[in-house]
Parts: C-alpha cells; structure tokens; sequence
C-alpha cells in the first residue's frame, strides 16, 4: 500500500518533509501547497511536486509567475490519504480537514490541544496507530525525548531541569532576532517541559529558556536525576546505542554548533540537515545519581524522520514502531 500525502505549507519544514516522503517506498507525494510564489514555489515545481495553491484567490498570482497550479488545496484534499500541514501555527486548516475526512498531522508550533494527541517515536509511536489527527512535537521537544525516553526507559528518571538555548531564528530569516542580545524567557517554565509530558506522561521535568544570536542550532543543557547511580560510560554505551542519537566530541575539535554544522555540511546531505540529535560525548557527567549533559538540535530538520514514522502509524502501514524507525532511518541514511 503506498500512502498518499499532501504537504500543506511548503516551507522550511514542509519542502523537508515532502523529500523524506519521497524518499520512502510505502507512501508519495501526492501535492504541496502554498499561498505565494516565492522562491520555494519555483523549487517545488523543480523538484517535481504537483503544485497546488491554498486557494481559488491565490491560483491568480501564481499563474503571473508562470506556475500553473494543478488545483486548490481542497482539490488535493480529495486525493490525499493524509495532509502534513506545515503551515505557521494557527494557519486554521482543522475544520476543512474534518470535513474532507483525511487525516492530519500538524506541527510543534500548534498546541497539544488542536488534536489531543501529540506524537515522539520513542515515546508514543502506538498511540498514534489508526488516529486521526495528531501534532508532533517541537524540535526542541523532540530533541529532549531522543536522550530522555532511553533513560526513562533503562533505569527511571527521578526529575529533569533543563535549559533550552534556542537559536534566534532558522538560517534564512532576516527578519527575527536577537540579533546583539540574550533573551530569557520569562515565562518560567518554558513550555518545552510541558510539552515533553504530553509524549512521555508523568515525566517529572522542568525547563528554562534563552534565546541567543544564533541561527544554527539549539543547545540543551540538560540535568536528570535518575532512579539509580549509573556510571557515566552506561549512559554512554545506552546513548551509543540509541537511534537517532550521535556523538561529538570536544576533544577532535567539535567545540561549538558551528562544527556540527560544518560536519552535516561534510555528510552530503541535502540542505547539511543533521536529523540526529548530537550529544557531546566528553560532556556527559554523572555524579552519583545526576547526569549533566549538552546536546545540539538541527531544529530544521530534526523532526522530519518523526513525521515520517507519524503517517506510517496513523495510516496503520507499520504497527511496530521500531520497524518504522528502522524503515525511516534506512531511507533518510541516518544513525
Ligand atoms: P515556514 O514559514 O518556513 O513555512 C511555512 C510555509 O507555509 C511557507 O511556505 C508559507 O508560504 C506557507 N503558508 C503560510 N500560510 C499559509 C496558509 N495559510 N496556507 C498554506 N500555506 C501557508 O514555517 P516552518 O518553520 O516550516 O514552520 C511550520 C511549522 O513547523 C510551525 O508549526 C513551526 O512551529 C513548526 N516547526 C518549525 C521549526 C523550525 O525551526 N523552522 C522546527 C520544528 C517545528
């Protein structure tokens, strides 16, 4: 069965997920929609994509710019098993969802309760088997679950303190900032640890953040009281272990995000994404029972292979969730 899935909002998320679709052999690209031509509207049209515009008002300005779209949205809404709405959040698309009958799957920046269902794979994969509708977590969430579920799952997670250190805006937007500045978030907590409980329920976990004059990456600073003393090299050997996860380390030069970056530049990767989350090997202490660690977050990228592994679970084409992230890790060619 190949699952049919529109791309609502082809942007920074959405042009991502529609390669990993593409890149699968148990679903395609049925369409992307967008509302402007901008640059992204031509790429889409080069890379292939059926294009198709938000609405009958917009079909107009496309044709301008000589694209000519294959419909509306609603249109593609008729054909599509499943819609990955990639849109800025609060775009509105639930109501026309429901009445279309397909599915939906929506991103980090719409809140748990839009769908009642938010989605990691590690945490919940079979929660979201057959459902309807579902969110998956931010990428700063999504990142804070790839090293904390393995704990929570090996030896238990007494509590969590974390700070987020969130890059001031993605690579290709001039317009955010800090640009000469640090910004705490003075709504403490952040919502990044409640936003980790509605995948991993009963968590105990408190989070701050500060935004900084970066565009590369997110930073963690992480502090996990466990269940039990663990020595530092189990933590290594479980981490080493788990999907998705890599190491990098300080003492072969990997000193700051900006060599990461260069790393997933060196890969060959499309865009250099780097859909792991990197934890500094020589940064990873435990002191009797807590553990102190840094890892990096590609926020671009980092939750395309959970998007992924998401329609495979609601459209019911893998029950097993590790078959799905092991199919999703082999198509993308990720650790
Ligand atoms: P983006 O601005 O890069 O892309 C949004 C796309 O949607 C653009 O192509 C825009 O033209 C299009 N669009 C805008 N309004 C639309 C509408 N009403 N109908 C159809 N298309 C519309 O945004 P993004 O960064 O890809 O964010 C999308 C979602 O992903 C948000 O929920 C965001 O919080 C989440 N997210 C973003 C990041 C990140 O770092 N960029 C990381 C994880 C999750």
């Amino acid at each position: 069965m190949t699952v049919k899935v529109a791309i609502n909002g082809y942007g920074t998320i959405g042009k991502r997920v529609a390669d990993a679709v593409t890149a699968q052999d148990d679903m395609e690209i049925v369409g992307v929609v967008k509302r402007r031509p901008s640059f992204e509207a031509f790429d889409a049209v080069k890379n292939g994509y059926k294009f198709y515009a938000a609405a009958e008002e917009f079909i107009e300005g496309f044709r301008q710019e000589g694209i000519e779209p294959a419909g509306t949205l609603d249109d593609l809404l008729d054909i599509a098993d499943i819609v990955v709405d990639c849109t800025p959040k609060k775009a509105g698309y639930k109501a026309l969802y429901e009445k279309k009958g397909v599915k939906a799957i929506w991103q980090g920046g719409e809140k748990h309760d839009l769908t009642g269902l938010s989605f990691n794979s590690f945490s919940n994969y079979e929660d979201a088997i057959g459902a309807d509708f579902a969110r998956v977590v931010s990428c700063n969430t999504t990142g804070l679950c790839r090293t904390l579920w393995p704990l929570e799952n090996e030896w238990g997670i007494e509590n969590v303190l974390g700070v987020m250190i969130r890059r001031g805006a993605d690579p290709w937007d001039s317009k955010k900032g800090p640009m000469n500045a640090i910004e705490p978030v003075l709504k403490v907590p952040s919502h990044h640890g409640p936003d980790v409980i509605t995948v991993m329920e009963g968590l105990d976990i408190q989070t701050t953040a500060v935004a900084v004059p970066s565009t590369l990456m997110h930073l963690h600073s992480v502090v996990v009281k466990l269940k039990k003393n663990v020595p530092t090299q189990d933590v290594l050997d479980l981490w080493e272990k788990t999907s998705r996860v890599m190491f990098v380390e300080g003492k072969y030069g990997v000193k700051s995000t900006a060599q990461i970056m260069e790393i997933a530049k060196d890969s060959g990767r499309k865009r250099s994404d780097l859909f792991e989350i990197a934890v500094w090997k020589d940064g990873v202490h435990v002191v009797g029972d807590t553990l102190y660690y840094y890892q990096a977050i590609h926020q671009e990228s980092d939750v395309i292979p959970e998007n992924i592994d998401c329609i495979r679970a609601m459209c019911n084409i893998e029950t097993d969730k590790w078959a799905s992230v092991e199919k999703t890790n082999k198509a993308l060619n990720l650790e």
